[in-house]
This record gives structure tokens, sequence and C-alpha cells, in this order.
């Protein structure tokens, strides 16, 4: 009996040479524009001490409730997640190296995040986030350029159709405020509550908002407002958010329903959402998060960031017709014979000194199908190499896109040539 195949995780997807493309030029672009605003790249480990996202975000939520990865590590006990986002392990590596000592940090990572949630479309167990945080910054200017540097990245990606959702959650008082005047509304309606809002009306009512049910959408709507218990300086905060925000032509929507599915963020919050992607509309989701250096160990310090969803960018850029770029090829080299082989391996590693993207045709067989092969590849032209080329210290020349005539080339010009031809 053979064995069964092995499957990946359900919700952990291959991503396979074909779309592979697609991802590397997006990370291209992604890296150029991020280190046109100064941030600088940092990398965590995908997996940390379970304690730190319970401290990070917050034990009475989606995340540290149901979606992380935990488990115990038998050899030496330690409890550990793999991480369900960035910031949190951000934070905690700037701390441990003491990166605010005398200056902010804006900073940036990318990888994977891992979620247990019900795998559908634009919404996985492991998908991928390029996180941005900047830390050490308290005024509006740095959450207004955060959200300013996300409406050129749309645009450089040719992503229209996505809106801003901007809110700001407040000071620590006026939350407290607010959340007692949530518990006393929501105890009245407590009848319509659903098992989630229920458990939560007294650890944390706010989380109560971010329901997706749609049977209390009607109550969470009519819950009182944060907005209203808003403290001056977070008003003018806010205000002055929204004032770069205009100044710079881009239009939101105050929605003060946002709240965030995790317990750092205060003040400015906000969300780019599109209505292209069906439930899994938001691609990216940020805001400022005050007070969680300092609880996870820190001298406070401000700090404000963002990450988007890869998965879902690249689904849309995939709806709007984004082609893969094509694995880039200059030359294929054909080759029969031993001594054209030899030959061949020299003229692919000079090619490759030249700086050119060069395929060995490996394998053997006839010229007729190694040609069939370099047709097939995506070169721009083929190097043919046979005993009378050895001979004679040349190298077939073939254009396969262009369909021009194939010609006889010294070595010593064949660098020259292939440029020409992929001009
Ligand atoms: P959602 O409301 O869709 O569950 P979230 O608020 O949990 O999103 P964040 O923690 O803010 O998401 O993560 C930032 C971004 O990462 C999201 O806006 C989304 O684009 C992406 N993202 C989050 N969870 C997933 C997932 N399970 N699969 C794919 N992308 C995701
Ligand atoms: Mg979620």
């Amino acid at each position: 009996m053979s064995n069964p195949t092995l499957q990946a995780v359900r919700g952990m997807n291959d991503i396979l040479p074909d779309e592979a493309g697609l991802w590397l030029w997006f990370e291209e672009v992604v890296r150029d524009w991020l280190e046109a605003y100064g941030y600088r790249n940092i990398r965590m480990p995908l997996v940390e001490p379970t304690a730190l996202f319970k401290r990070a975000i917050g034990e009475v939520t989606d995340i540290v409730e149901k979606e992380m990865y935990s488990f115990r590590d038998d050899l030496n006990g330690d409890e550990l997640t793999l991480r369900p986002e960035g910031t949190a392990s951000c934070v905690r590596a700037v701390l441990q190296h003491n990166l605010l000592y005398n200056a902010p940090q804006r900073l940036y990572y990318s990888g994977p995040m891992f979620r247990h949630e019900r795998p559908q479309k634009g919404r996985y167990r492991q998908f991928h986030q390029i996180g941005v945080e900047a830390m050490g910054f308290a005024g509006p200017d740095i959450d207004a350029e955060q959200i300013v540097m996300c409406a050129r990245l749309w645009k450089k990606l040719g992503i229209r159709d996505v809106a801003l959702q901007i809110n700001t959650l407040g000071d620590v008082a006026a939350r407290q405020r607010h959340r007692e005047k949530l518990i006393a509304y929501f105890e009245q309606h407590k009848d319509v509550l659903d098992a989630d809002g229920q458990r939560r009306l007294y650890s944390n009512p706010l989380r109560i908002l971010d329901t997706k049910n749609p049977a209390m959408q009607e109550l969470v709507a009519a819950a009182p407002k944060l907005m209203d218990e808003l403290d001056e300086d977070a008003i003018t905060h806010f205000e002055a958010v929204q004032a770069i925000l205009q100044q710079h032509g881009i239009a939101f929507e105050i929605n003060p329903r946002l709240v965030r599915g995790l317990d750092y963020y205060n003040r400015t919050v906000f969300e780019w959402v599109t209505t292209r992607l069906g439930a899994q509309g938001t691609i990216c989701a940020g805001g400022r998060f005050d007070g969680l250096i300092e609880q996870i160990g820190g001298k406070p310090a401000p700090a404000c960031g963002f990450a988007m969803g890869v998965e879902r960018l690249l689904a849309l850029l995939q709806e709007d017709g984004m082609q893969n770029p094509a694995a880039p090829l200059d030359v294929y080299v054909v080759h029969q014979g031993e001594q054209a082989r030899i030959q061949a391996w020299r003229v692919a590693e000079d090619l490759r000194d030249g700086g050119l993207r060069v395929l060995l045709h490996c394998g053997g067989g006839s010229f007729k199908s190694q040609m069939k092969k370099a047709d097939a590849s995506a070169a721009v032209c083929a190097a043919i190499i046979g005993d009378d080329e050895v001979a004679a210290n040349v190298v077939m020349l073939k254009p396969l896109r262009s369909g021009g005539e194939q010609q006889r080339v010294g070595l010593d010009d064949l660098q020259h040539k292939v440029r020409e031809l992929i001009k």
C-alpha cells in the first residue's frame, strides 16, 4: 500500500512559484515605500512567551480567548505561542534591546502571523502582515503621516475603492467613564446580548461594540458613545489628525463604532476598508497605543502603528486583473556533446558574471527537445552550443521572442549581443 499524501494544515497556504512572483514584486514596492518614509526593518521570532500576548493584546479579546496557537514546550515546560500579530513582539524587542534609549524609532516588519480562525476567502490561519510601528512619538503628526503613507501605497499599487475610517478611543479616564455607561446600558438590554456579550459585559464591555453578530447591531448602534466622554486633549489631537488628512486631500469617514479587536489602542484608530472582498474587507488597520510600552514593562512612551493583510491586498490586485510578473530570464543555454557541455558551463557562468539571468539546460536530450524547452521558458534568447561552435569559439544566438534571425556570435561579443536583444 502506498503512503497517503500529506496535506498542509487547513488554513495555511502554499504560495506556488506562479503566484510568488506577485509577492516578490509587492514586497519590493513595499520596501521602497517604507524606506521613502525612513522606516527601518526589524525581524522578530515567530514564537514568543504566551504571557506577552496575554499582557499586550488583552485576556478578553477574540485573539487571546480563541485564536492563539499556544503550546507547552515539552523540553522545558515553557508556555509558548505562535505570534498572532507583530506589535507585541516588536515592543518586546525594542524594550529588550533598549532601542528607545535616546531616539524615537520608526520600524517595520513583515512575515507570517497565526490565528486559529475559520478559514474562508481572505481569512487564513497562517497569513502575512506588513507591520509599521513608530515609537516615542506623542503628537498627531505621526498618526497622520502613517495614514498619508498608506494612501501613497494604494496609489503606487493602483488600488482604488478603498475607504478610510477613523475614530478616537480617547484616554484612560474617558474610557473608564464610557465603560461605566456601557455596562449600565447593556445591563438594561441583557436579553439581546449573545453569549460573548454576556461574558464580556463586566470584563470588557467595549469589546461588545466590535461584535459581528447581526442580531446585536441595532443594540450596539444605539449604545453610549465614547465621543461624548472625550477629554479636551484627545479632541485636539483627533482634530489635528483630521486637519492634516484634509490638507492632503485624503477623504475619511469618522466611524464611532470603530474600536479595533485589540485592547492596547487609545486615541486615533483607523481602518482601510474595501467593499470588494466580501466580509473580509479590512486591508489595513492600526492606531495609537500609548499605554502598551509601559504595560510590557518599559518606561512609558507613546506609539502608533498599523498592519496590513498581504493576502487581502494581493487578492484586490488580482481582482483588478494584475498578472503575475513572469520569472525574468535572459538566456537559455542549449548544448550537446562533451566539449560543448564544458563550454556551455563556462558561457553560462560568464554571462552571469555580467549580471544576466541564465538557465543552463540540464538533463541532456536532442537539440530539438532542448529548443522546445527554451521556447517554453520565459527566456529572451537561446545560446546554442555544439561541437562546431566549440571548435570555432562561437555560439549561435537565437532570439526567442522577437522572431529575429539566429546569428553566429564570438564569445567576446556574446554579452553585448544578448544585451541588445533584451533592451
Ligand atoms: P478582522 O476584523 O478581519 O478579523 P482584525 O481586526 O482581527 O481583522 P488586525 O489584527 O487588525 O485584524 O490585523 C491587521 C490586518 O491583518 C487586517 O486588517 C487584515 O487585513 C489582516 N488579517 C487579520 N486576520 C487575518 C486572517 N486571519 N487572514 C488574513 N488576513 C488577516
Ligand atoms: Mg480578527
